[in-house]
């Protein structure tokens, strides 16, 4: 048995003709930037998440500063995180020339803790980007109440979380902006980088127009420092196909975990945990357990790949060693980021090996 973490040539598999079909088409209709497919992707996604506006752009980083950017956030500003994510969450806020600030997370599920917010804003807050972690949303009711009291900017990192839903509301319809990522493995995934940004707000979604093309609204007459961060129209196309799938990927996804939380329910690792309120949609199926590394090394001696989201929390990371952070400060993700690690989970993964991951993980706990 050999299990990969993520299978993205098994969903190649059952969409290879599509794709194909986009792909030559594309090229063959001569327009390779900002073009039709573009277009149709920004005003499908804006749809499917009940907004008005989406700009693609390169990648989810782009996507994070591009709209810090667009809200006028910069030297002299902080902004609240989380510290258990990737990276661009907090880069992005250091690269628009702000401060990142962290603030721990809920043990359970991974996200930032709302109840420790507050304590961390100063005159200097400016915004705060929720990180819907591992496919599942943060407490938005209660992030929106903390900004509005504060009048804060939110900007939903939703990088791993498209079509994860909070109250029946869409992931990125619920802050002033919301980014997503293209990035291959996520769960709507191009052949290469992209990403996108969606609001409602006509001043912010013109200005992110303006910084992934120069700074310009018509060609060669520049009215704002820009970038040139543009989605690309192939990758476009493929996730136009994509796209179509989405949902059932999802739904198969969650089907998928619930098959592991019954396999794996007499076991002592902790499962994920899903809050009622919450659709999640299980871009990664994370578990925790007391000897993770021993588990891993097992695992892949016995062919099941497995993946550590996130080794070193932000806040220990060496490039914020300024910052002033020391271990012990914020506990819950430190404690997170020394025992959690995802199994493989797609929607292609079958249940035979489902169980053999299961058994596998039995089989060392009775080693132990
Ligand atoms: C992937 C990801 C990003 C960055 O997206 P890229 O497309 O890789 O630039 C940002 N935030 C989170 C939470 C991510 O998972």
């Amino acid at each position: 048995m050999n299990i990969q973490l993520l299978d993205l040539l098994a969903q190649y598999e059952t969409i290879k003709d599509e794709i194909k079909e986009a792909v030559i088409s594309t090229i063959e209709s001569g327009h390779y930037i900002l073009g039709s497919q573009v277009k149709k992707l920004e005003e499908d996604i804006a749809k499917y998440c009940g907004v008005k506006h989406g700009i693609g752009v390169a990648n989810g980083t782009d996507a994070l500063l591009l709209t810090l950017k667009a809200f006028g956030i910069g030297e002299g500003d902080e902004v609240i995180t989380s510290p258990f994510t990737f990276f661009a969450s907090a880069e992005t806020i250091s690269q628009a020339g702000a401060k990142p600030v962290f603030v721990d997370i809920d043990p359970d599920t991974y996200c930032i803790d709302v109840d420790r917010i507050e304590e961390k804003i100063t005159e200097r807050t400016k915004a705060i980007i929720p990180v819907h972690i591992f496919g599942q949303m943060v407490d938005m009711d209660r992030i929106m109440e903390i900004a509005k009291k504060h009048n804060l900017i939110v900007i939903e990192d939703a990088c791993q979380a498209i079509g994860a839903e909070y109250k029946g509301k869409k992931a990125g319809s619920i802050g002033h902006a919301a980014c997503f990522s293209f990035f291959p493995t996520k769960n709507l995934g191009g052949y290469g980088d992209g990403g996108m940004v969606v609001t409602n707000d006509d001043a912010v979604a013109e200005r992110i127009r303006m910084l992934r093309f120069h700074g310009s609204k018509v060609k060669y007459y520049h009215e704002i420092l820009g970038y040139n961060s543009r989605l690309d129209e192939l990758q476009a196309a493929i996730l136009n196909v994509k796209f179509k799938y989405l949902d059932e990927w999802n739904r198969k996804r969650a089907e998928k975990a619930e098959i592991y939380n019954e396999l794996l329910k007499d076991t002592s690792c902790k499962l994920p945990v899903a809050r009622d309120y919450n659709k999640h949609i299980y871009h990664l199926y994370i578990i925790q357990h007391e000897k993770r590394d021993e588990l891993i090394k097992y695992l892949k001696d016995n062919g099941v790949a497995t993946g550590i989201y996130y080794p070193v929390p932000l806040h220990l990371q060496n490039v914020y060693k300024d910052l002033g952070y020391k271990e012990g400060d914020l506990p819950n993700a430190e404690y997170a980021s020394k025992r959690t690690f995802a199994i493989p989970l797609y929607p292609e993964l079958t249940l035979e090996q489902q169980k053999y991951v299961a058994e596998k993980i039995k089989e060392f706990e009775n080693l132990k």
